[in-house]
């Protein structure tokens, strides 16, 4: 099931889109676009992942995240295990790779991780027997949350999203959701803006894919879909915005922003979101134009779709 045109999807792990080619991904989304309908019908899932384990292992914080491949993966009837990290042996100093190596021991099928530094997932994919989904790593990648706001678009503009205009906004340095979106958007035909403070675009931002602009007023001109960033304080050494206060003035998306880009124009965040400080809660809130909660509902079909993928691809090799 999981092929386009006769291409299978073959890979074993979930690491960057950078590692995926158009076919992967159009197998990927076409899963988790099933997906999404059977939920939208309320139709129970196959049970695609019966007798596979399920291992969620997140070192960061996550709430939609890291429940939206526990419900994936119990949807598709997978044992499910969340390692509680502050209470294991990695509380006690034990290290990423013996942590690997004790997971490895127990035989899981899909190791979903998230980390705070940037490659630890393929590093652990170097180390393990299963699959590796990278749910996040430190400013790196964040391929799966790239994968449902692809999927999410489409919905939105009634299946086609190439040739849109999207501007990501904000937090680009420290955003792994900005460098896998830009990826995957461009590789959808799509065009893509970044718009911050200097401060907070990183001087090469312009060569990943993107034009890139200092105010929301020329940068938001013509824009389809305005992607909102949360300002990611927890990765900041030191001070890169003088204070909230102004950040929302020059950079926060209210009605007034919204102006200027297309009248028809979604708003997207991956949250969490701080309100007042990128967003304010009547955009955030407003349905016309919001498709945050759309990203939730999508998260979970499109993660479902992705276990799918792999699953059938382990399944393939052992045969
Ligand atoms: N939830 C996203 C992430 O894990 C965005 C954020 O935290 O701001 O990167």
């Amino acid at each position: 099931m999981a092929s386009i045109d006769g291409y299978p999807f073959e890979k074993l792990h979930c690491l960057t889109i950078a590692d995926f080619h158009r076919p992967d991904i159009e197998s990927l989304l076409s899963l988790g676009e099933h997906y999404l309908d059977l939920s939208v019908q309320k139709s129970p899932a196959r049970s695609i992942l019966a007798g596979k384990t399920l291992v969620n292992l997140f070192f960061e914080n996550s709430t939609r995240t890291e429940k939206s491949f526990e419900i994936a993966g119990r949807r598709l009837g997978a044992d499910v295990i969340n390692m509680a990290i502050a209470h294991s042996s990695v509380a006690k100093g034990e290290t990423l790779l013996d942590t690997a190596a004790t997971l490895n021991a127990m035989n899981p099928d899909l190791l979903v991780v998230r980390h705070r530094a940037s490659g630890a997932p393929a590093l652990l994919a170097q180390k393990v027997s299963c699959s590796v989904i990278n749910a996040g790593d430190g400013m790196h990648a964040h391929p799966t949350q790239a994968l449902l706001d692809a999927l999410t678009l489409r919905r939105a503009f009634d299946g086609s999203i190439d040739g849109l205009r999207i501007a990501i906004c904000g937090d680009i340095a420290h955003s792994r959701v900005a460098r896998s979106n830009v990826q995957l958007l461009n590789m959808l035909g799509c065009e893509v803006r970044f718009i911050g403070p200097p401060t907070l675009i990183p001087a090469d931002a312009d060569r990943w894919g993107a034009d890139v602009f200092h105010d929301m007023k020329t940068g938001l001109k013509g824009c389809d879909v305005i992607m909102m960033l949360r300002l990611q304080l927890e990765r900041m050494g030191g001070s890169f915005v003088p204070s909230k206060r102004e950040y929302f003035h020059f950079y926060g998306l209210d009605r007034a922003k919204l102006l200027y880009a297309k009248p028809e124009a979604k708003v997207m965040h991956p949250g969490p979101m701080n309100r007042g400080v990128e967003i304010s809660s009547d955009v955030a809130d407003d349905p016309e134009i919001s498709i945050i909660t759309q990203q939730v509902e999508t998260g979970v079909a499109m993660r479902m779709g992705i276990l799918h993928a792999l699953a059938e691809a382990q399944d393939r090799r052992a045969s």
